[in-house]
């Protein structure tokens, strides 16, 4: 599976806690730390897609485990399904990074590379990864929409918008499910709840709402580039 190639990515130590908080991360029951990919997570996809899914940051025993962002865990069991089901993949799973998983259309990506502790990252933790996310949004020629799933993968790309001079004011980008923006680049936004375990066990995140979302999204794309 192809991915934007990020120069030092893999030696980035930016975020001490984060680089502590994996340092220390016990393995889960049955694995050792040898099972574990243990350091930042790059986005993966199709160079040429027109959709971006932005995920907050890699879970503990899941992408941070398979290196893979959604692979291996609860959010990506409940997601890859339906991306496949709406025919961004060749494949309804996603277990590990050699599971010949391919996306059509589609690049995923984190707004944090490295596993935080609870999954939530400090503000200062998502500035000091953005410049990763810049780089693989900006190697993404034909991008026009991007899910941002939940508020801090949300707030995040509009800090990223911000700051390359695509919007002025991030109080004018409210965060709901669904919530759809197109700036002034054309670029289209679209805001979901995320997938985690937790919401979707609550049914804040249920298929039928994911599913609508990518309708909604699908309907966005255009066949002019
Ligand atoms: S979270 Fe991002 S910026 Fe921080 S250490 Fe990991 S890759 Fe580097």
């Amino acid at each position: 599976m192809a991915a934007v190639h990020l120069e030092g990515l893999t030696a980035c130590r930016r975020c001490q806690r984060l680089v502590d908080y994996i340092a220390a991360l016990p393995p889960s029951r049955g694995r050792t730390r040898a099972d574990y990919h243990n350091g930042p997570v790059p986005g993966f996809g199709d160079i040429q897609a027109r959709v971006a899914i932005v995920g907050l940051a890699p879970g503990a025993h899941g992408a941070n485990r398979t290196g893979r962002p959604f692979t291996g865990d609860g959010a990506g069991d409940f997601m890859y399904p339906l991306l496949h089901a709406a025919g961004f993949s060749n494949q309804p799973t996603a277990t590990d990074a050699t599971d010949s998983l391919m996306l059509h259309d589609l690049y995923i990506a984190n707004a944090v590379r490295c596993v935080p502790p609870a999954n939530k990252p400090l503000p200062a933790e998502f500035t000091a990864c953005r410049p990763w996310l810049q780089q693989e949004l900006a190697a993404l020629p034909r991008l026009q929409v991007i899910i941002a799933l939940g508020r801090g993968s949300f707030d995040s790309c509009l800090r990223h918008f911000q700051a390359t001079g695509q919007i002025e004011r991030i109080a004018d980008y409210a965060f709901a499910h669904g919530a759809h923006y197109r700036l002034p680049s054309g670029l289209h936004l679209v805001a979901c709840y995320h997938t985690s375990r937790y919401n979707v066990q609550t049914r804040r995140m249920t298929a039928t709402m994911f599913n609508e979302l990518l309708a909604q999204v699908k309907g966005l794309v255009s066949t002019e580039t």
